[in-house]
């Protein structure tokens, strides 16, 4: 039913060394040390009996091949949204602490079924929550980060020959012992630190789309899928709110030399590898095209002009755990009147930005703005190609698209725009970057002979 792929086992400590320049199919597994894999399913690809069911048959199918196997599991289908809708009819603004216990409840849902399910299937299975997977984290309740992975108890289980089920997107903070949530799409990040922790070799993320594509392919339906992605340009796509991967596991991924491999629970393709920049081959200018709808516009008018005041703002942003993405200030035009400072923060963060701005007293009014999208284009060869920014502002400009923010990475370009523009302009430039389907190269799975170049 599904297409075999093999892994290069990576033991912890040469990585390096073994870094993938070589097809997949060229190495050889050691028959001393079973190979370990994690593989994560998302929520679609649990949400329904059905699909408990076809997880726990993939999971099973992993084992049956002689691999050692730990899933991470997301809630069923739209549990945390709804989990989200039951705090807010409850509080205005729900206590973070109390929100991550409610939240952490939708993964520890799906663990269960399926170890159950597996259970059917004649293997041996134990579900873990976050805490008791050893999933250390910092105190920061709704988005904490991963500070340790004391992996002992899945090890432990592993040696007695169980499949390990670990509820994904939760923790414990190492300092109050509570309950913590990553943040939303966090059961990726739980999946890679845990495939970190094992020296796994491979962390396959299953998802409810046949890998990572050219755009979201709900929004482009000839979108075009990637059979490998490089590190740089999956931290710039995710980071542009394309959130087939959080971008906080990619980044993991980066730092720890975990390979991912991102894949449809719902069929055997090959996916999409996620790699370092040199085992990618090929330099395309415009790699895809991201977009997010979930970030606010905040506005400070009158923004005193002297020293240290950007520097108060941002600090205490920063003190207040909101992440800010673009910024945009100008010197004040005329002498007699102060500066304008706009930012974008996620739109969870919107009201935390604005009460922890207005105790600042540095500008005469702050508004917000949550009508605003973002559309990004991404490619490592733009660094080296002039003329891709002005593209993308012609493209958006002749579908009559304004324009209202504007920033710039070596290999990403992105603009604010309003929002219900968001899905036109994706769709402008998608084609104009001839990014779509008619691009295609034969389907490869190392990736060597898959993309186009495209000329700007
Ligand atoms: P899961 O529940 O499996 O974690 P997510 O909803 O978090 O799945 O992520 C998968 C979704 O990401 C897809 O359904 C798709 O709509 C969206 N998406 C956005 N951009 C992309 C992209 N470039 N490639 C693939 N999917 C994308
Ligand atoms: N269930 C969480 C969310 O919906 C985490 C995840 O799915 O990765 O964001
Ligand atoms: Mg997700």
């Amino acid at each position: 039913m599904f297409a075999s792929v093999s892994y290069v086992t990576r033991p912890r400590g040469r990585l390096s060394q073994l870094s993938g320049r070589l097809s997949p199919h060229a190495y050889s597994q050691t028959p001393m040390a079973p190979e370990t894999v994690v593989m994560k399913f998302g929520g679609t690809s649990v949400a329904g009996a059905d699909d408990i069911k076809r997880a726990a048959g993939r999971i099973v199918a992993a084992r049956e091949e002689g691999k050692r196997v730990v899933a991470v599991l997301s809630a069923r289908g739209q549990t945390t949204d709804d989990l989200v809708a039951m705090a807010q009819e409850v509080s205005g603004r729900p206590e973070p602490r109390e929100m991550d216990m409610l939240l952490s409840v939708g993964e520890r849902i799906s663990c269960a079924l399926c170890a159950m399910a597996i259970h059917d299937l004649g293997h041996h299975a134990i579900s873990l929550t976050g805490s008791q997977a050893g999933i250390v984290t910092d105190s920061s309740h709704t988005k904490a980060r991963i500070i340790d992975v004391r992996a002992d108890r899945i090890r432990e289980a592993l040696g007695d020959d169980r499949i390990v089920l670990v509820a994904g997107f939760q923790g414990v903070s190492g300092d109050s012992r509570d309950v913590t949530t990553l943040g939303r799409g966090g059961s990726d990040t739980t999946a890679v630190a845990i495939a970190a922790a094992l020296g796994a070799s491979v962390c396959e993320i299953y998802t409810d789309v046949a890998g990572v594509f050219t755009a979201d392919p709900r929004i482009v339906p000839d979108a075009r899928k990637l059979g490998v992605v490089s590190f740089e340009e999956m931290l710039e796509m995710a980071a542009s709110g394309a959130k087939v991967l959080q971008l906080r596991s990619v980044e993991y991924a980066r730092n720890h030399d975990v390979r991912m491999h991102c894949r449809s629970s719902f069929d055997g393709g090959a996916g999409t590898l996620v790699v370092a920049e040199d085992e990618t081959m090929e330099r395309p200018l415009v790699t895809a095209v991201a977009h997010s709808t979930e970030e606010s516009r905040v506005t400070i008018t009158g923004l005193l002009d002297e020293p240290g005041v950007a520097g108060r703002v941002f600090g205490a942003l920063a003190e207040a755990n909101v992440n800010v993405d673009m910024i945009i200030q100008n010197e004040p035009v005329a002498g007699d009147r102060g500066a304008d400072l706009s930012f974008t923060v996620g739109r969870d963060d919107q009201q935390t930005a604005l009460d922890t701005i207005s105790t600042l007293e540095v500008g005469d009014a702050i508004s917000t703005d949550d009508a605003i999208g973002k559309v990004s284009i991404v490619g490592a060869g733009m660094r080296s190609h002039p003329g891709v920014a002005a593209k993308v502002f012609q493209v958006l400009g002749a579908n009559e698209i304004n324009i209202e923010m504007i920033a710039t990475s070596p290999i990403k370009i992105s603009c604010v725009i309003a929002e219900d523009r968001v899905p036109d302009a994706v769709k402008a430039l998608h084609e104009a970057f001839e990014l779509g389907a008619d691009a295609v190269r034969k389907e490869e799975p190392t990736g060597v002979e898959h993309r186009p170049k495209v000329s700007p």
